[in-house]
């Protein structure tokens, strides 16, 4: 494995235990040394927390936050939707996130270049979703922030972003693209942003499917697994391609990542 260019730190459950939780043990030094020696981006599927937020978290717990390098999926949602003049129609979004989503006009369906999903939308019910559904069948292409499955919630595992595109997706027989982990379209801007190429990149993260298989599977030269989080014994043989390399930690995973004869 060579030694990568910039480092992706997915956040819950590979630096914190839980979004705005505490650092892990040994999560804070390794990032304060990492810090000097190479370019990093902490990348997030959150969609729950603003980038504000998900910032002040990461601060009080004593992570080094340069300009620019949290990176959630509002950032590349406005980047790719204002290219593509995307960036107006049906938009499904928490209060706590619309902060990030300013730069998005909402309009009535029937004029909507696009339907935005910014939320998992526990709290909507089916026939608020009608409008996202009517946007879709007048021509309006569906983007998700991420699609994640399940997410953990007070204990529980429960739906996230990804079943509720498939909903959208099925009820207007349309397709979605994904600007969360482990999007093409993300590894690429990021790699940009890097001056670097995708294959360049590595991403260190707690989920097998989406950060470590997906990161290899989005172009990222290295997917790391890490033993925290959401891990559980085995995930790594779950999926293809399996991690470049599965660590205790997010220290132990930067340390062989980074070690001077890579
Ligand atoms: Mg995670």
């Amino acid at each position: 494995m060579p030694r990568p260019r910039a480092v992706l730190l997915d956040i819950d459950g590979t630096l914190t235990d839980g979004i705005g939780g505490p650092a892990f043990p040994g999560a804070v030094d390794a990032l304060q040394r990492i810090a000097r020696r190479v370019p990093f981006r902490y990348v997030t599927n959150c969609t729950s927390w603003s980038r504000a937020m998900l910032a002040s978290g990461l601060a009080r717990e004593g992570f080094p936050l340069p300009e620019g390098a949290l990176v959630t999926p509002t950032v590349l949602a406005e980047r790719v939707l204002v290219a593509r003049g995307d960036d107006s129609g049906v938009l499904i979004a928490e209060p706590a996130t619309l902060a990030d989503l300013g730069w998005y006009r909402v309009t009535a369906p029937a004029s909507a270049r696009s339907v935005l999903l910014a939320s998992e939308a526990h709290e909507l019910t089916i026939a608020e979703l009608q409008p996202a559904v009517e946007a879709l069948l007048a021509g309006a292409r569906l983007y998700t922030l991420q699609q994640n499955r399940v997410f953990r919630r007070h204990g529980r595992l429960v739906t996230d972003l990804g079943p509720l595109a498939a909903f959208l997706g099925y009820a207007a027989s349309v397709g979605w693209e994904n600007l969360g982990k482990p999007s093409p379209l993300l590894f690429d801007a990021l790699a940009q942003d890097a001056g670097c190429a995708p294959a360049e990149l590595a991403l260190i993260g707690d989920d097998a499917e989406f950060d470590a298989a997906g990161a290899l599977r989005g172009g990222c030269g290295a997917g790391v697994l890490v033993r925290t989080g959401k891990y559980r014994a085995g995930d790594e043989e779950k999926v293809q391609p399996r991690p470049t390399l599965v660590a205790d930690d997010v220290a132990a995973a930067l340390a062989q990542l980074l070690r001077p004869d890579a």
